[in-house]
């Protein structure tokens, strides 16, 4: 589809029409402003894409803002992160990298503006009374007594506010607007509070820090945005962001707010507070443990950047609050991964086979194509010999009618080389499992030969039992059970949802090529999934992480319930 028949999404519509009316000269330019108080989630990467996207879509700039004005939450491992992770999704905010605290000393300027202006107070009420008299939204809130100091007395305490005079909440400045507006956010709202904190970029430079709505807006004004896009929740705050920037707007250029639906995902949680739970109560291994929705998790995973990017496109901007199916995030996954994944062959639960009747101590090295979806991806070879491993569940020794895998008299093809048959099994006299399976080999039927088109009902997967590998193979499944991690009985929270068996470690048996593979490749391996290196692979010691199943595991457990 050419990008012009796309109809345009409700933020589009806005920004076009802003262009043809040649607000702010027709200029688009917008910021991702994270806080650097967690690593940044799914949810961050729509609000990235969209940003990034816009900016790229109408020929404008996007900035990287670090919104740090609350010292105590944040540190500069949660910066480096950050920008890690933007870059790794494919974004780049060029020389635009900003921060609010390099604006507090033009923030407290413009706060001794508002007080000069008669627009602004030093309140000396605690939180409580304040919420107090802040009243609810059906009835006028009352003012506080310290409502209608001079701006001389108010422009003194300020000050002293700002040298350390105070101890922390015993002093706040508030915006003089309207102690009965129905918006409760316009019922003088706090702009400062005294914090003594060390602030990972000021230092101990200050000791008041702006509250979010006197930062936001400010810095938009401060970086020439246009459009500032903030998740649903701010909608209400829209009129006090219009607010404060009255007060200090000088000329036609103007930043707006614009709101849109949050990314919520089923079966997982995305507030950074309860992230940072998992991580620190070690319900998880850390902030890239592969089953958090976070992007370095995801990353770890297995996740490609080009599969987040098209998850974001997919659900579109929309206006009020969903929640997206967890499977529409695999299925881009999936789809990506199928394009660009080598295949190779693992065995997760080994059972040996014995081919009787081919060459003891024959080896022959078999070509297999990397990726049937690229031709361009090239072929390996993959070592045959007599002693196999096939997967314990490809056998069943009284099997029924249906079971076309292996079984006694039974022939299936093994990939990319022979049609075997089984003439039998040795069993574990202690306890009966099978402990070899016995076939025959067809010798005409490997690629190339007449019988390599004899069809048989199945194709398995197998490694040559010498030259396998030991790999270490991590499953993962969905953190929570419940698509709502919130649907809890009384008198339990939602990390009573936590799923006991998000995690499987199994030992596998793994084709000899997967030693030489580039770690950073992409893997299918054949009939269970795409896979990748987990970072603690090392030397000969693989450990592979389970992306995503090969199906959607969990429709088929709807399907059937
Ligand atoms: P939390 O609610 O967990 O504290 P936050 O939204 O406050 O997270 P920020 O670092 O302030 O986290 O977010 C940076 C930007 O990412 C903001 O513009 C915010 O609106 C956006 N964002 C955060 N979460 C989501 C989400 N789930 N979907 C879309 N955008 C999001
Ligand atoms: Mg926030």
């Amino acid at each position: 589809m050419a990008e012009n028949d796309k109809t345009l999404n409700f933020i589009e519509e806005i920004i076009e029409e802003d262009i043809r009316n040649n607000r702010n000269n027709g200029r688009v330019h917008t910021r991702f402003p994270p806080e650097p108080n967690g690593y940044l989630h799914i949810g961050h990467a729509k609000s990235i894409c969209l940003n990034f996207g816009l900016a790229l879509k109408y020929n404008g700039k996007c900035n990287l803002r670090f919104d740090d004005t609350n010292p105590v939450t944040e540190d500069i491992e949660y910066v480096e992160s950050i920008k890690e992770d933007i870059r790794w999704l494919g974004f780049d905010w060029e020389d635009r990298e900003f921060y609010a605290s390099d604006y507090f000393d033009q923030l407290y300027q413009w706060a001794v503006k508002l007080i000069k202006n008669g627009k602004a107070y030093v309140d000396e009420a605690s939180a409580e009374e304040i919420s107090e008299l802040r009243g609810v939204p059906t009835q006028p809130g009352k003012e506080s007594p310290y409502r209608n100091r001079s701006i001389e007395e108010n422009l003194d305490l300020f000050e002293r506010m700002r040298n350390g005079e105070f101890p922390d909440g015993t002093k706040v400045l508030r915006a003089k607007i309207d102690m009965s507006s129905p918006n409760m956010h316009m019922r003088d709202p706090v702009l400062y509070r005294i914090k003594h904190a060390h602030h990972h970029r000021t230092g101990n430079k200050w000791c008041i820090y702006p509250m979010y709505d006197w930062a936001h807006g400010q810095s938009d004004y401060i970086e020439g945005i246009t459009h500032s896009i903030c998740t649903l929740e701010f909608e209400v705050h829209r009129p006090l962001y219009d607010w404060c920037l009255d007060q200090i707007v000088e000329g036609n250029y103007r930043p707006r707010q614009i709101e849109f639906a949050r990314l919520n995902i089923d079966y997982m949680v995305m507030s950074k507070r309860r992230l940072l739970q998992l991580v620190n109560e070690g319900y998880v291994s850390g902030w890239d443990d592969p089953r958090m929705p976070t992007i370095s998790g995801l990353r770890r995973r297995g996740y490609t950047p080009e599969a987040i990017r098209n998850f974001a496109e997919t659900v579109g901007v929309a206006k009020r609050e969903n929640t997206i199916e967890h499977s529409l995030l695999e299925y881009c996954v999936r789809e990506h991964l199928n394009k660009i994944a080598l295949r190779r062959m693992v065995v997760l639960n080994p059972v040996k086979v014995i081919i009787d009747n081919y060459p003891e101590g024959q080896v022959e090295m078999l070509e297999s194509e990397n990726n049937p979806e690229d031709p361009a991806a090239g072929s390996r070879t993959i070592p045959f010999s007599r002693e196999l491993f096939i997967e314990r569940d490809d056998f069943m020794e009284d099997a029924p009618k249906k079971f076309f895998r292996l079984t006694p008299g039974q022939e299936v093809r093994l990939k990319n080389a022979y049609i075997i048959k089984c003439t039998g099994v040795v069993k574990d006299p202690a306890n009966g499992t099978i402990r070899e399976i016995h076939c025959t080999y067809d010798p005409e039927t490997r690629s190339g030969m007449q019988g390599a088109n004899r069809k048989v009902k199945s194709t398995i997967h197998w490694v040559s039992s010498h030259h396998a590998i030991d790999a270490e193979v991590r499953i993962y499944d969905r953190l929570f059970l419940k698509a709502d991690p919130d649907d809890v009985e009384e008198g339990k929270n939602w990390l009573s949802n936590l799923n006991p068996d998000s995690l499987k470690i199994i030992m596998a048996k793994a084709e000899p090529h997967l030693l030489k593979d580039d770690r950073n490749n992409k893997f299918q391996f054949l009939r269970l999934g795409y896979f990748c290196f987990d970072k603690d692979s090392s030397g000969e010691k693989l450990i592979f992480n389970r992306t995503v199943s090969l199906k959607d595991e969990w429709a088929k457990i709807a399907a059937k319930s």
